[in-house]
C-alpha cells in the first residue's frame, strides 16, 4: 500500500475510514469490523489514493484504449489542400469537403 492525497497537497498523514467500531452502552470498545477500505488526507480532507493499486487499473485502461481507438489517417484535402487527420469524421474541417481515405 502506498497512500497519496488525491488533491496532491503533499499531506503525509491519512485517516482510515474502513473500520466501524462497536461500543457498549457505556461507550466501551467491544469490537470493530472492516467495512470498505478508504482513507482521507488529514491535511486537506481529500480522499487518498492507494498508488499500489493503481498500476493494474492503468494497465487495464491502456488495453481498453488500444482496442477501441479509431484508426487515424492523414489525408490531403483535394479542395483546399489541407492535411487532415481523419478518424470517423469524413470531411475536411477547413472547407467541409467530403474526404475519402485512400
Ligand atoms: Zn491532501
Ligand atoms: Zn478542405
Amino acid at each position: 500500500m502506498l497512500l497519496v492525497c488525491s488533491a496532491r497537497c503533499g499531506g503525509r498523514l491519512f485517516r482510515a475510514l474502513f473500520a466501524e467500531v462497536e461500543v457498549d452502552a457505556a461507550g466501551v470498545y467491544q469490537d470493530h469490523r472492516v467495512t470498505q477500505a478508504s482513507y482521507v488526507c488529514l491535511n486537506c480532507g481529500a480522499p487518498a489514493l492507494d498508488l499500489a493499486a493503481v498500476p493494474a487499473d492503468l494497465e487495464a485502461q491502456a488495453q481498453e484504449d488500444e482496442s477501441s481507438a479509431p484508426a487515424i489517417t492523414d489525408v490531403l484535402c483535394p479542395v483546399c489542400e489541407t492535411m487532415v487527420q481523419l478518424d470517423e469524421n469524413m470531411e475536411c474541417p477547413n472547407c467541409g469537403s467530403p474526404l475519402e481515405i485512400s
